[in-house]
């Protein structure tokens, strides 16, 4: 058997072309420009980097982009200035305060000093709360971009065994309760788990979110499966001395084999994180506004 590719470039410009659509009719039907505010603390090159992908998509979409650039040695105090000022400026739908932070800064508190309304993250504690008890919230957009692309690959995903690997509470844990919503039975594994080949190979969708390159082969996999490859791993190019190359956590080439359907790296989950990003600072806009939410944007 030889999977179908799930492609998440394409799905990610579907996406992109969705929230387009909504920024148009906001603009034109009630004069509103959703916003997003980046805020960049210190200047770590990968974080940079996403920071300007954000900034440059959310522009593409219509969208009003404000990015905040701060000294790697900005105190707590001033940052949690800045985000009470984003908190109620009315320009602005969803704020997002890229992570790592710098080490003197209190991640927690810093990202509950944001509104939950306009938590385009997620990671909000009142945000996390709701996920887990079914409520409506803003949903973390890496799981949020995992679960659009199960749903349109399978339609309903009631009663299917889903084994999500890593139970972080930026993926794993998120998007096991995303599963869980979706009436998938779910298991959560991870580093202490035993038997975890076997209980991967009994399901119907494996989500890999683990931080290990290639670590779940083929033969992890049972015959027809859906497999999500959240991975993003930087390794040695096996054939090229002295370059990188990106591969996920699953094994693709053995995997893909004996999967019914699966996400490569990259070119699958990577490209639908800043995508639900744009989707959740729509689903802001609209919330925040009291206007209905745009449908097949949310979880
Ligand atoms: P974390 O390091 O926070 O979590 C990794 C999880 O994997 C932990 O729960 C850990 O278990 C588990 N784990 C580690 N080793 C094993 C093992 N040998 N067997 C089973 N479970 C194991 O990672 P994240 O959740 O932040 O990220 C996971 C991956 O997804 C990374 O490659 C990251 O780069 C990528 N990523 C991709 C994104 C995208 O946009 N596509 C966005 C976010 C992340 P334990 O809790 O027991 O330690």
């Amino acid at each position: 058997m030889t999977a179908k590719i799930i492609d998440g470039k394409e799905f990610a410009a579907n996406v992109r072309a969705q929230v387009a659509t909504h920024v148009v009719r906001l603009k034109e039907e009630h004069g509103i420009t959703p916003g997003l505010a980046v805020i960049l603390v210190g200047e770590d090159p990968a974080s940079e980097v996403y920071v300007r992908n954000k900034g440059k998509q959310t522009v593409e979409v219509g969208m009003h982009s404000v990015e905040h650039k701060l000294d790697a040695d900005t105190t707590e105090e001033a940052l949690l200035a800045l985000i009470d000022q984003l908190n109620t400026d009315p320009a602005i739908h969803g704020i997002l305060c890229q992570l790592p932070l710098p080490k003197h800064l209190n991640e927690e508190l810093v990202i509950n000093s944001i509104v939950p309304e306009k938590d385009v993250d997620g990671f909000h504690i009142s945000n996390v709360g709701m996920l887990s008890t079914g409520q409506k919230s803003m949903v973390p957009c890496t799981p949020l971009g995992c679960l659009m692309m199960l749903r349109d690959h399978h339609g309903s995903l009631s009663g299917l065994n889903a084994v999500v690997v890593g139970r972080s509470n930026i993926v794993g844990k998120p998007m096991a309760n995303l599963l869980l919503r979706d009436s998938c039975t779910v298991t959560i594994a991870h580093s202490r788990t035993k038997n975890i080949e076997e209980l991967c190979r009994g399901a119907d969708i494996v989500v890999a979110a683990v931080g290990r390159p290639e670590m779940i082969t083929g033969d992890w996999i049972g015959k027809g499966a859906t497999v999500i490859d959240v991975g993003i791993n930087r390794i040695p190019h096996p054939e090229k001395e002295g370059k990188h190359k990106l591969v996920g956590d699953v094994h693709f080439a053995s995997a893909s084999q004996v999967a019914g359907a699966i996400t490569p790296v990259p070119g699958g989950v990577g490209p639908m994180t800043i995508a639900c990003l744009l989707a959740n600072t729509v689903t802001a806009c609209c919330r925040i506004n009291g206007l209905a939410e745009p449908e097949g944007l949310t979880a």
